[in-house]
């Protein structure tokens, strides 16, 4: 307990509140710059059991905000799970830190969530909040909608209970995916990410110690370049999908490989439609024969991930089946890209 003090003598945790966050369970999905800023604070706050889930690799142009990683990483591609779990092992070794390596869906969903009190969103991409919103919503798990872009950034406390709003009441999957702006395009202030997940983990460690302190309730809104700040209030939709008519689209959806250009970079992320468990050392015996004549082709292989390139692309294979391919021009080069080496 004794490195935990300094929030003990805050009234408003004590020694019961530190005990409780002790016996806590959270998973933080997305290990961006979100991610990193509130696995940070919850590590070091003593939360006892934080789950680590994220499906990419550090690059240079994440550190400027991705505050867990470094240079080494970024040159050693490594997993940001992996990345993750190292450092905060060093910071905390008196928790339990699970690192997963994948991308969270509709078939490894309640696995991944298995026996958490809380989730904490730090996701770059709507699909995967809406199917997180299903699910949570489903099984009475709270959850915190965590966002930012250029200088403003929010975040919303969806609580499990009838009386509240969750994430479909005000977003639709159209609406959301509709502005067509990304942190690649837009950019990205590390104040804002910052700021917004100390303010999601603020709420997070009120609703873990079932503080009797204010609870957020409402859609709250910053903007650091123009010192905007406010409280949105949202309305449940009487007539939500989701928490109303309990229709839960994204987690029945599934069938045909998804692909997805990846935040932020030049890469497409291809999944399989349902996981599956492949050899990465056989893969790389395989891709070396094949392509044995091509000199510039380079292939490293790790328990977890295996790098190849063929020259132009470069590709990261994973153990589920994913792959993450670099420079292909357009979705479907990268699906006939991955049919090529990966095979489909
Ligand atoms: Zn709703």
């Amino acid at each position: 307990m004794e490195r935990y003090l300094r929030q003990i003598v805050f009234s408003g945790l004590g020694r019961i509140g530190q005990q409780k966050l002790l016996e806590s369970t959270v998973a933080i999905v997305g290990l961006g710059a979100l991610g990193s800023v509130a696995a940070n604070l919850l590590c070091r706050a003593g939360v006892g059991h934080i789950r680590l889930i994220d499906r990419d690799y550090v690059e240079k142009t994440n550190l400027q905000r991705q505050i867990l990683y470094n240079e080494n990483d970024a040159e050693q591609h490594c997993l940001k799970a992996v990345a993750a779990f190292n450092h905060l092992s060093k910071i905390n070794s008196e928790i339990v830190l699970e690192p997963v390596v994948a991308e969270l869906n509709a078939v490894n969903i309640e696995q991944i969530f298995e026996n958490v009190n809380l989730v904490l969103d730090g996701l770059d991409n709507w699909e995967t909040r809406f199917l997180m919103n299903e699910f949570c919503r489903q099984v009475g798990i709270p959850w915190i909608y965590c966002a930012a872009l250029g200088s403003e950034a929010m975040s919303m406390n969806l609580l499990p209970d009838e009386k509240y709003p969750c994430l479909r009441c005000f977003l639709s999957p159209e609406s959301g995916s509709a502005a067509g702006q990304s942190c690649a395009t837009v950019g990205i202030l590390n104040m804002a990410t910052g700021m917004i997940a100390a303010v999601q983990v603020a709420e997070a460690v009120k609703i873990l110690t079932e503080s009797t302190a204010e609870i957020r309730n409402g859609l709250f809104v910053a903007d650091l370049w123009n010192n905007r700040f406010k409280t949105i209030p949202i309305e449940k939709d009487s007539d939500c999908p989701v928490c109303v008519h309990r229709r839960y689209e994204f987690l029945r959806r599934s069938g045909g490989f998804r692909v997805t250009r990846i935040c932020g970079s030049n890469s497409i992320q291809i999944s399989p439609p349902n996981p599956v468990q492949i050899s990465l050392e056989t893969m790389a015996k395989q891709l070396a024969k094949n392509t044995d004549t091509n000199n510039q082709t380079k292939i490293e292989v790790s328990p977890f991930m295996l790098n190849f390139d063929n020259g132009r692309n470069r590709f990261q294979i994973f153990q589920d089946g994913r792959a993450i391919i670099e420079n292909a021009g357009d979705e479907m080069e990268a699906l006939s890209l991955y049919s090529e080496y990966v095979g489909l």
